[in-house]
C-alpha cells in the first residue's frame, strides 16, 4: 500500500541499472528498530517535512541503522537550501567551502544537514588531477546518490514513513557484506583521492570485502593522495584511527599498499619492527577505549604511533655526544618537523606529544622530590599509560612502571617507603640495543638515579 502510494509520488518502479528512481523498502523489509534514531535527528527531518521539504537520514546513519547498530551521529539530507535550513532552526550554522552544510545543534549534539548535490561535476572546478575543489550545484535526490561514495553509504531512511530508498543496490551489498563504489572507479577516486581511505576505513571497520573492481585500482591510484590538502588526509586518517578499528585499518592499508611512500607517518608505523609490538598495543589499548565510549586522545595517539622513530633518533643523537634530555627534545623537534608538514598536526596535538614524550626520561628518577613533582604534572596520567605501553612492549623494564603504579596510588608513608627501596633497574632509553653515552663533565643533568 504504501510502497504503491510512494511510487507514485516519485514517479515509476526501478528498472535493472536505472539509477534513477530508487528501490523501496518498508520497515517490515529492511526491519531497521525506529528507537535506535535519535529524537533530535527526528526533529530535524520534521521540522523540515512540515516546511514542506523532503528529508531523509542519509549515509553512515541509515547503513549503520540497516546493520542494527546505534550510529554515532546523524546526517540529514533535503532538498531545501542551506539557507532554507538555517531559517528554521535557532542555532543553525552554514559551513564549508567545497561543499556547504548546515550544522544544526542541539545542546552538545550537532547534526549535519546537506543540501542534495546536483549529479554533475564536469563544470565544477578541478586540480591538474582531476580533484574537484569546490562544488555547491543542488540537484534531485537520485543526483545525490549518485555523488556518494559507496553504495551501502547512499541510502535515504525517513523516519516518518520509516521507508529506505535505495538507489544503487547498497540493501543487497549491506547482505552480502561488500563495500562497492558508486560509478567508474578510477574517476571516483580521481575526483576525490580521500576515498582511497576511505574504502580501507569501512572495509576494516565493518569487515566487508572490497568489491574486485572497487578493489583493482587502489594501489596504483595511491599517489593521488599525496596532492590532497594534509588537513584533509590528517581528518580522514583520525577516523581511521579512532574507528574502534585502528588496528585492523592499518592492516588493511598495508594489504592495499597504501601505506607506502604516501603518508610518512605510516611507513613509519608498519614498517618498523622496532616499534611494530609497541604500536599494536597502543591501538588495541586505542581500539578497546573507543569500543568502551571512553575518550581517546589524538595526542596520545599520535605520540604512540611515531615514539619508535623517536626513540631511533634519540639514539643517534646520544651517540653522537648529546645528553639524554637535549637528545630527546632534538628528536622529538625532527619527528614533529616532518610530520607537521605532511600531516597538518595542530599545533596542539603537536604539544600534546612532546608533553608525553619529554615526561618519559623524568620516569627515571625516583629519588628526592622529583617524583613529587612529576604528579603534579597536567598529563601525568597520559605520560603514565604510555610508561605503562612502553613495559608491556618491552622497551623498558616492568619493575619502573610497577612503581609508579605503587607510587601514584599510595599514601604518604608508602611512598616514602618506595622511594627508600633501591630501583632494580633504571631505564632513559630503550633497553635493548643502547648505545654507549659518551660522559659529560659531572655538572650535566643525565639524570639516572643510581
Ligand atoms: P561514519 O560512521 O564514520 O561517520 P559515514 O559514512 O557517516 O561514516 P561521513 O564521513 O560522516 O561517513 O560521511 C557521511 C556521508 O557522506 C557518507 O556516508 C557518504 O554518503 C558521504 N560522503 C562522505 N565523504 C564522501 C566522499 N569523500 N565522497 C563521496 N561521498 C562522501
Ligand atoms: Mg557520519
Amino acid at each position: 500500500m504504501i510502497k504503491k502510494f510512494i511510487r507514485r509520488i516519485l514517479g515509476t518502479k526501478q528498472k535493472t541499472g536505472d539509477h534513477t528512481q530508487p528501490v523501496i523498502l518498508t520497515a517490515k523489509e529492511h526491519g531497521i528498530d525506529p528507537k535506535l534514531v535519535s529524537s533530535n535527528a527526528i526533529r530535524v527531518t520534521s521540522s523540515l517535512q512540515d516546511a514542506g521539504f523532503k528529508a531523509f537520514l542519509v549515509g553512515g546513519a541509515v547503513r549503520d541503522l540497516l546493520l542494527g547498530v546505534k550510529p554515532k551521529d546523524f546526517d540529514i539530507a533535503t532538498n531545501a537550501t542551506p539557507e532554507q535550513v538555517k531559517r528554521l532552526f535557532r542555532r543553525a550554522f552554514i559551513i564549508g567551502k567545497r561543499f556547504q552544510i548546515v550544522h544544526v545543534m542541539f545542546g552538545q549534539d550537532l547534526l549535519e544537514v546537506t543540501t542534495f548535490r546536483g549529479s554533475s561535476s564536469d563544470g565544477a572546478p578541478k586540480d591538474e588531477h582531476g580533484r574537484v575543489l569546490r562544488d555547491n550545484t543542488f540537484g534531485e535526490q537520485h543526483e545525490d546518490a549518485l555523488r556518494r561514495d559507496f553504495t551501502i553509504n547512499a541510502m535515504y531512511y525517513d523516519p516518518a514513513s520509516q521507508i529506505v530508498l535505495d538507489y544503487h543496490g547498497g540493501i543487497a551489498d549491506i547482505r552480502n557484506k561488500t563495500l562497492r563504489i558508486i560509478g567508474v572507479p578510477e574517476e571516483r577516486y580521481r575526483e576525490d583521492p580521500v576515498r582511497l581511505l576511505r574504502v580501507v576505513r569501512f572495509a576494516a571497520r565493518l569487515n566487508f570485502t572490497i568489491a574486485p573492481d572497487t578493489r583493482a585500482p587502489i594501489a596504483v591510484m595511491a599517489p593521488l593522495i599525496n596532492n590532497v590538502p594534509a588537513a584533509r588526509v590528517f581528518d580522514e586518517m583520525l577516523k581511521l584511527l579512532m574507528s574502534g578499528h585502528a588496528l585492523a585499518c592499518l592492516q588493511q592499508l598495508r594489504k592495499e599498499g597504501l601505506h607506502h611512500g604516501l603518508l610518512p607517518l605510516l611507513d613509519v608505523v608498519l614498517e618498523q619492527p622496532l616499534g611494530e609490538k609497541f604500536v599494536r598495543l597502543a591501538l588495541a589499548s586505542t581500539d578497546e577505549r573507543v569500543r568502551e565510549g571512553k575518550p581517546v586522545s589524538p595526542g596520545f595517539l599520535f605520540a604512540s604511533l611515531l615514539w619508535h622513530q623517536v626513540v631511533e633518533k634519540w639514539n643517534a643523537y646520544q651517540a653522537a655526544g648529546e645528553y639524554p634530555i637535549p637528545a630527546l627534545h632534538l628528536a622529538a623537534d625532527d619527528v614533529l618537523n616532518t610530520q607537521t608538514d605532511k600531516l597538518a598536526l595542530q599545533r596542539k596535538i603537536a604539544s600534546d606529544m612532546r608533553d608525553i614524550w619529554a615526561m618519559q626520561p623524568r620516569f627515571d628518577r625516583r629519588v628526592g622530590k622529583t617524583p613529587y613533582k612529576l604528579l603534579e604534572h597536567l598529563r601525568l596520567r597520559a605520560g603514565y599509560d604510555f610508561l605503562l605501553l612502553r613495559c608491556a612492549s618491552g622497551e623498558i623494564d616492568s619493575e619502573i612502571g610497577e612503581w609508579w603504579t605503587a607510587f601514584i596510588a599510595g599514601d604518604g608513608a608508602e611512598r616514602e617507603e618506595l622511594l627508600t627501596k633501591k630501583p632494580v633497574a633504571t631505564n632513559e632509553g630503550p633497553a635493548k640495543k643502547r648505545p654507549r653515552r659518551r660522559r659529560k663533565p659531572a655538572t650535566a643533568a643525565v639524570g639516572k638515579p643510581e
